[in-house]
């Protein structure tokens, strides 16, 4: 048998009675004659309650000391598991992400992983012991240590299945898997039995929040198959993996949506080339990442642009534009708040018109406005009034057949 990965997330580990069952959960893989790999995210909230206790010491804390501290929750939540499957008489190593050889570039509270120096990692499994190892952190090749952004241990999981060749990366949490939207608002959603990087990538990014992004893109260029499930249930959870299948078959796995989104809105921008890549590039410098890009007309000389940020950036948005009204000739911008996205997900989306014509009609059985568009091989996206947003995604996900269509076989 191979290496198997299991990643336990804040919930899953955020008491002594957790830790005690997650213990046992291991012990089962074990048992099975795996070799197995564990990562943990620090207990509960524990990391909110780091951030929060610096910040009563000072507002701005500097990257460096930040990632120093935030290390540490992993910490407790290794040795406290190492300990209990001791106690239970069997043999584990806890290790930090730089005693788990976990080397990452030095961007500090945002660091990437560059390479996985896995021999302790091996000598331990050789050994025969359960090797459980810190998520969220790493270290600089000057020593320093890291941590790779909030929700980071997901990447720590499937960065060390990738390197260990691992026969599969089990990310457990407090969800049974992925829904075909988000079930608060669509109590008929269903769990996605299976999907592919792609429309978990799409998913993860649009907000489904159940996997970290940037774990899903590591899964995929290496091809680490991946099952989200629940610590607190035996059901079986979701399954991502690359399309088995020589073509594609086409439909949609799911409904998403973000609350996230502010348009920004400049009227009589003069019509050229050479100022939209001033005003981009002005945006560009301050790191504002912009969504949607929408232009009234082609060939006026003036024409009204607009263009959706996150709420975070919006303020730091007006403040450039204004600044730089006069250089880039324009007379107004303002901010309309209470937008929201909503989003539907699935392979080879574009390519099938039916698609897109469904989604209208479902938009307009549901009375909503769409403010704006974009779609890519595998989503449409539509910027609509957030108070709008609960109807739209259940006209959509009753529109497209998921109450009801069994997903596990959506591309098989
Ligand atoms: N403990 C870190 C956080 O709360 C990393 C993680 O949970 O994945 O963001
Ligand atoms: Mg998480």
């Amino acid at each position: 048998m191979g290496i198997i990965v299991q990643k336990f997330g804040g919930t899953s580990v955020g008491s002594v009675e957790r830790i005690l069952k997650v213990a046992e959960q291991i012990i089962t893989t074990k048992q099975k004659g795996n070799d197995v790999v564990v990562v943990v995210s620090a207990m509960g909230k524990s990391t909110d309650l780091l951030i929060e206790t610096a910040k009563q010491i000072c507002a701005e804390i500097p990257n460096r000391e930040m990632d120093m501290l935030l290390s540490t929750g992993e910490l407790v939540s290794i040795s406290l598991l190492a300990i209990a499957l001791r106690s239970k008489g069997f043999s584990a190593i806890s290790l930090t992400g730089w005693q788990a050889g976990i080397l990452t570039d030095s961007f500090h509270s945002q660091a990437r992983i560059e390479h996985v120096n896995n021999s302790k990692i091996l000598t331990h499994i050789d050994m025969g012991q359960i090797v459980i190892v810190a998520g969220f952190q790493g270290i600089t090749t000057f020593g320093e240590v890291t941590t790779l952004g909030r929700g980071g241990s997901d990447t720590t999981a499937v960065a060390l299945a990738a390197s260990l060749n691992a026969d599969l990366c089990e990310i457990y949490t407090d969800v049974d898997g992925v829904y075909s939207a988000d079930p608060r608002i669509v109590p008929s959603a269903r769990k996605i039995k299976r999907m592919t990087y792609d429309e978990m990538l799409e998913l993860a990014t649009l907000g489904a929040g159940v996997l970290h992004p940037r774990a899903v893109r590591c899964a995929k260029k290496y091809n680490v198959r991946l099952t989200v499930a629940s610590s607190f249930s035996n059901v079986q959870g979701t399954f991502i993996e690359e399309e088995a299948g020589m073509e594609k078959d086409y439909g949609i796995c799911g409904v998403t949506y973000n609350e996230d989104v502010v348009m920004i809105k400049i009227e009589n921008f003069p019509n050229g080339a050479d100022v939209l890549y001033s005003l981009f590039a002005l945006l560009m410098q301050s790191k504002i990442t912009v969504d949607f890009i929408n232009q009234s007309s082609n060939d006026l000389p003036l024409t009204n642009i607009s263009f959706t940020v996150s709420k975070e950036d919006t303020k730091r948005t007006l403040e450039l534009l204004e600044e730089n009204k006069e250089r880039l000739e324009f007379n107004k911008v303002n901010a309309e708040f209470g937008a929201a996205k909503v989003s539907i997900v699935g392979t080879g989306l574009i390519s099938e018109p039916e698609i897109i014509a469904n989604m209208f009609k479902a938009f307009a059985s549901a009375n909503v406005l769409i403010k704006m568009i974009n779609s890519s091989e595998i989503k449409i996206s539509c910027i609509i009034s957030a108070e709008r947003l609960e109807t739209a995604v259940q006209y959509l996900h009753t529109t497209f057949g998921l109450d009801t269509k069994e997903i596990a076989v959506v591309h098989r």
